[in-house]
């Protein structure tokens, strides 16, 4: 059995109301897929997080050293990718490249084994996974606090039991929306906030110290991912869990933040940190430091339902009759790839995701559409 062909394509979804967030404004969703085919004609689709040309230009890179291998061997190819790069980018977006096709192949190795990729990864510790609401970001409008408070509260109405506002826009202004959104969804719902490394540790302390009355399930990217010491510092100044990890990559980026304390909480983007081959290693590190893992997802249905796959497979640590919710992160800001590209039934019912046992990845994907969002320049 060989790999035929890889083919990648770079979606974009204009977007009918742009939103920002403290680093930059969306206005549009832009992403590349991978589409991997094996010459007996199954198909596996996976996807790049981070700037979408840069890793079509690694995808097309790497086609040449993988084309002709066994799909079946997602380790070996995961091996020949990293080595073809190594000297070049140990971390950053070849990394995503890398991503990318070994998330296809986990899909196309399910769909010629007729098994579901959390079988393929050990087995299934959990039926049902708990999506947290990503949202609650910024839009132009005359009253933005209401209308975070509005969104929190459709998001209570659809069952949702957490979700994450985005924070950095300033203290005192970031203390009256959480306030807001707290007393809005009530005492029940977990509220978790990200800062997307808007801050210094001075001003993180200040804030995590406002806002620790508010039940506070996590501050992810307080500070920049490279301080790692002022991470660690932060941890010693407040009961908040610190998360983060969306910037590291591989295995020894993870290392190098569990080394140094810096979190309670990583998150590594599937789609980035070296796909599910190398997440499973860096979900074995975690356990080793004894930290939690919740992965980081942003883009489309196949983003998304590997880290289904990828969570419904993960040891949550310690053992114990009443495990805690198995998170995964469930972004609900405007995006057509999301929810037209891929059809599947892992969808969010009463604030829980039931994990599929169809073959590959769980998911239909819509080619038709395909066409209608490929970037034409
Ligand atoms: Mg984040």
């Amino acid at each position: 059995m060989k790999i035929k062909s890889i083919e990648s394509y770079i979606l974009s979804d204009k977007l009918k109301e742009s939103f920002y967030f403290s680093q930059w404004e969306y206005s549009e969703r832009r992403i590349c897929i991978v589409k991997v085919t094996s010459d007996t004609g199954h198909v596996g689709w996976g996807e790049g997080y981070g700037p979408a040309g840069v890793i079509q230009a690694g995808i097309e890179h790497l086609t040449q050293f993988i084309v002709g291998m066994n799909p079946l061997e997602t380790e070996t190819i995961w091996s020949m990718m990293y080595r073809r790069t190594l000297d070049y980018a140990r971390r950053g977006v070849l990394v995503s490249a890398i991503s990318a096709i070994d998330v296809a192949l986990w899909d196309l190795k399910g769909k010629i084994m007729q098994q579901p990729v959390h079988l393929l990864l050990g087995g299934k510790k959990r039926d049902f996974i708990t999506p947290y609401a990503t949202g609650l970001y910024y839009t132009h409008c005359d009253d933005l606090c209401g209308k975070l408070v509005e969104e929190a509260k459709q998001y209570v109405a659809l069952g949702y039991k957490a979700m994450k506002m985005k924070v950095g826009l300033g203290i005192d202004v970031d203390i009256e929306y959480v306030k807001s959104v707290r007393e809005a969804i009530g005492p029940d719902v977990q509220l978790m906030i990200d800062a997307n490394h808007a801050y210094n540790l001075r001003e993180a302390v200040q804030l995590s110290r406002a806002v620790e009355q508010y039940n506070i399930g996590w501050f992810e990217e307080p500070i920049s991912p490279e301080y790692y010491d002022q991470y660690h510092e932060l941890r010693t100044k407040t009961t908040i869990p610190i998360s983060g990890g969306e910037c590291e990559y591989l295995r020894f980026g993870f290392q190098t933040l569990l080394q140094s304390k810096s979190v309670d909480i990583i998150q590594p983007d599937i789609c980035a940190t070296g796909g599910l081959t190398e997440a499973k290693r860096i979900a074995a590190l975690a356990s080793v430091y004894g930290v939690e893992l919740v992965p980081h997802t942003w883009g489309t249905g196949i983003a998304i339902s590997a880290a289904l796959h990828f969570v419904g497979n993960l040891d949550i640590l310690p053992g114990r009759l009443r495990t805690p919710n198995a998170f995964i992160e469930y972004d609900r800001t405007e995006n057509g790839l999301r929810e037209e590209l891929t059809t599947t039934d892992m969808v969010a019912v009463n604030g829980e995701i039931k994990l599929s046992d169809k073959p590959g990845l769980g998911f239909e994907f819509n080619e038709d559409i395909l066409h209608k969002y490929t970037l034409k320049e």
